[in-house]
């Protein structure tokens, strides 16, 4: 799921319709080049659980602000 530039930025935590407020940049080394950023969206509420997750498995490099997703992330 990556955002789509001019829409509104919603949460991707399973069945919540917030607005995102910042974004999870993560990366898992066994499929993706080092490079590379996926971009999990998080509201307020789920910022904390989305991030423990990613961080858990060691995937988590990143939390930005939605208006900071780097460019070519997702
Ligand atoms: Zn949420």
């Amino acid at each position: 799921m990556s955002p789509t530039p001019g829409s509104e930025a919603v949460c991707s935590a399973k069945g919540c319709r917030a607005r995102a407020t910042s974004a999870l940049l993560w990366n898992n080394p066994r499929l993706h080049e080092d490079s590379r950023r996926k971009v999990w969206l998080a509201c307020e509420d789920h910022v904390g659980s989305l991030g423990d997750f990613l961080g858990l498995r060691g995937f988590l490099r990143s939390t930005v602000p939605v208006e900071q997703i780097p460019e070519g992330a997702g």
